[in-house]
């Protein structure tokens, strides 16, 4: 009997975060864009590091356009962001 791999795919927290950057540049294919997807439809942390991410992009897209991209803040902001733990409530 052949294993029904659809109910043990999803990833863990890390190889999400691990892939963050690939997924917003859209350079993962569609089984692991798909794998990350499901992630965040039930991880509240990866989506809002990911929300986080996609705005913060977005931002530095719109900024580049007359300044060079601050690679160091984002890395450092992205460092930030993970250390928080978004589950106090
Ligand atoms: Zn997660």
């Amino acid at each position: 009997m052949m294993t029904d791999e659809s109910q043990n795919d999803s990833i863990d927290c890390q190889t999400a975060f691990e892939s963050l950057y690939d997924y917003l540049d859209g350079e993962l294919d569609g089984e692991k864009t798909d794998a990350i997807k499901k992630h965040l439809e039930i991880c509240a942390k990866c989506f809002s590091a990911f929300d986080f991410e996609k705005s913060f992009l977005l931002f530095i897209e719109a900024r580049s356009q007359s300044q060079g991209a601050p690679e160091e803040s984002k890395k450092r902001l992205l460092a930030a962001l993970l250390k928080e733990d978004p589950a106090r409530d």
